[in-house]
């Protein structure tokens, strides 16, 4: 959960990549049919639309156009009036901030449910930009969650990555690593191992990764 949302499946230590690589697309599953906010996909009502730290930007700008004595609370503590900034004012208490935060939380909650639906995950993990924010954001979750679920699955632990901010990038390397294809086996010496991240037992000849 960052600029946009994304997400992936990770079963067995292996990520379930789907038929186009476009497996675990959380970011444009539907959370509202009414009036729904158009989303970057083109679509409507997707959770990017809504849980995204732009769409929280876009609200807070919408949010101050109708108090201005919000903007003022951003002006006053020196925050920007982004997901960042009403993170901030939320943790102050400022009423405005947390309703925006607690309208989100919902939101994502209907996401996070429809994947738990689909999928009975052993445990859901946010990371990104947003998920900072997670203090905030998992009391809404958790409250709301329940209002989405299939009974019986209400037990799945919803946590913030331990990788930190890079955790989508450091996957995105581990997957480039994993399909670098052994130097051994492209030079016809027999296939020594595929996966290179966890190392080659031919280093000699493949030095890879
Ligand atoms: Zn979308």
């Amino acid at each position: 959960m960052s600029t946009g949302i994304g997400g992936a499946i990770v079963q067995n230590g292996q990520v379930i990549r789907g038929n186009n690589n476009l497996a675990g697309e959380i970011g444009h599953v539907k959370v509202e049919y009414t009036k729904p906010k158009k989303c970057t996909c083109g679509e409507r009502g997707c959770l990017e639309a809504y849980a995204s730290g732009t769409a929280i930007s876009k609200t807070v700008k919408e949010r101050i156009k109708q108090n201005a004595v919000f903007g003022q609370e951003f002006e006053k503590y020196g925050l920007q009036t982004d997901a960042k900034g009403c993170a901030a004012l939320a943790e102050l208490g400022i009423e405005d901030a947390r309703s925006i935060y607690e309208r989100m939380g919902d939101y994502l909650a209907r996401g996070i449910a429809a994947a738990i639906n689909l999928l009975n995950p052993q445990v859901v993990i946010l990371g990104g930009g947003v998920a900072k924010s997670i203090d905030l954001l998992l009391p809404v979750i958790n409250m709301n969650i329940h209002n989405y679920f299939v009974e019986g699955l209400v037990e799945t632990p919803i946590m913030q990555t331990a990788l930190g901010y890079e955790a989508a990038l450091l996957g995105a390397t581990a997957l480039v690593l994993e399909n670098r294809q052994c130097r051994a086996e492209k030079a016809g010496k027999g296939i020594i191992m595929k996966n290179a991240w966890h190392g080659c037992s031919r280093a000699d000849i493949c030095h890879a990764p």
